[in-house]
């Protein structure tokens, strides 16, 4: 198969859909790879990488688009790559089509094969490509946090290890999923103290049985929030409830509770936060101040560290992608059900429920 690599033209999207190492791969199996010149500079991988790895190094967007059977990226295509798709060609990406009408028309229009990241399931409705992305958010969390504490940048001045003599810092993280888990994991190895709530006990008894003592559990309800927010240095927002917005856990009045220089790191920004206050911040501006606690609320945060988010999303993606190119797009769907979950619209056609949900009268 012909599959084309475009580099990323969404604002400040630095990862890429293949590595040198996924080209390598590929060729092994017999097939072509394009790729656009530049794709990986953003994830640290040069053209003669790619070169080197077999793949065909191509000048424009527009000869990747017209030569690949398949096109693998990461974000959604952006309004100038719309009429570049072609019929039937594959596109395997990140979608999130219920959030853009726009997108879902014009992929409708395309009569491409539209396989989704995120809608790749297993029969437990576990999600393996947005998984990687949840892992670097969580952890990033802690290390963002750690450096709003500072001073300078207008945190309580909390060191998160402490040091001999001097109590470490306390963090607070909001739900016990792959988010929270990951960012109650950095924090205590950076030695804080970490107490983790979440709705779910199966989750806190999996937390309990792997974090080593300084991690407490705690059922996840207002009055425990209540009670720790007063003296937690770092929140981390990290709930999530499928297919529904973020429930406010924490309100604007609460903030007043908090000791001013309190650090709110919302990950679930993305849908909708899980703070009254939060909205959403860039890297170039990520935080603001509301009663003096400060409010990181980044939405696209493992864009800030392309290096590892291509290589974590690559990792999942490339068995994936593999299939694909050594079946065509029918026969791999047919054969692995959770790769054919990742079907949303075929030749023109809607084949997921959740767009037609979001959008009435779609086609
Ligand atoms: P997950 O499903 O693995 O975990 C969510 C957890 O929240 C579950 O364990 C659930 O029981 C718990 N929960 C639900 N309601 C709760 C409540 N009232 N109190 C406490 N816990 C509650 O999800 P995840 O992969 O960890 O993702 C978490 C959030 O992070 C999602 O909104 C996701 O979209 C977001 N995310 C954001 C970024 C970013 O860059 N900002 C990156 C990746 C993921």
């Amino acid at each position: 198969m012909k599959i084309g690599v475009p580099t990323e033209i969404k604002n400040n999207e630095n990862r890429v859909g293949l590595t040198p190492a996924g080209v390598f791969e590929l060729v092994n199996y017999g097939h072509e790879v394009f790729v656009q010149e530049d794709a990986g500079v953003g994830s640290g991988f040069s053209d003669e990488d790619y070169r080197e790895a077999g793949a065909v190094l191509i000048p424009t967007i527009e000869a990747i688009y017209a030569l690949a059977e398949m096109i693998v990226k990461v974000k959604e295509p952006t309004p100038y790559e719309y009429p570049l798709i072609k019929r039937g060609q594959i596109v395997f990406t990140y979608f999130h089509f219920a959030s853009s009408e726009e997108l879902t028309r014009a992929m409708i229009v395309s009569k491409a094969v539209c396989i989704a990241y995120e809608t790749v399931s297993d029969e437990d409705g576990f999600l393996p490509l947005l998984t990687p992305m949840s892992e670097v958010a969580g952890r990033m969390a802690i290390q963002q946090g750690a450096k709003y504490l500072e001073k300078p940048i207008k945190g309580r001045g909390v060191l998160l290890g402490g040091v001999p003599g001097v109590p470490p810092g306390r963090v607070l993280v909001l739900g016990a999923g792959v988010v929270g888990i990951q960012a109650a994991k950095m924090a205590a190895g950076l030695g804080a103290h970490v107490t983790i709530l979440d709705i779910n006990m199966k989750r806190l008894r999996y937390v309990n049985d792997v974090m080593p003592p300084h991690v407490v559990t705690e059922f996840s309800s207002v009055y425990n929030i209540k009670k720790h927010i007063k003296d937690h240095d770092l929140i981390i927002g990290a709930v999530l409830i499928p297919g529904a917005k973020a429930p406010n856990l924490i309100t604007r009045a609460m903030l007043k509770e908090m000791r001013p220089g309190t650090v709110l790191v919302d990950v679930a920004v993305d849908q909708g936060g899980c703070f009254e206050t939060t909205r959403a911040t860039t890297h170039e501006n990520p935080t603001y101040i509301i009663d003096d606690i400060v409010h990181y609320c980044v939405a696209n945060m493992p864009g800030a560290v392309p290096y590892t988010s291509t290589l974590a999303l690559t990792n999942v993606t490339l068995p994936y992608v593999l299939k694909l190119a050594n079946l065509g797009w029918e026969k791999a769907c047919e054969k692995y059900p959770d790769l054919g979950r990742g079907l949303n619209i075929v030749k023109g056609e809607v084949v997921i429920e959740e767009i037609n949900r979001a959008f009435e009268n779609i086609l």
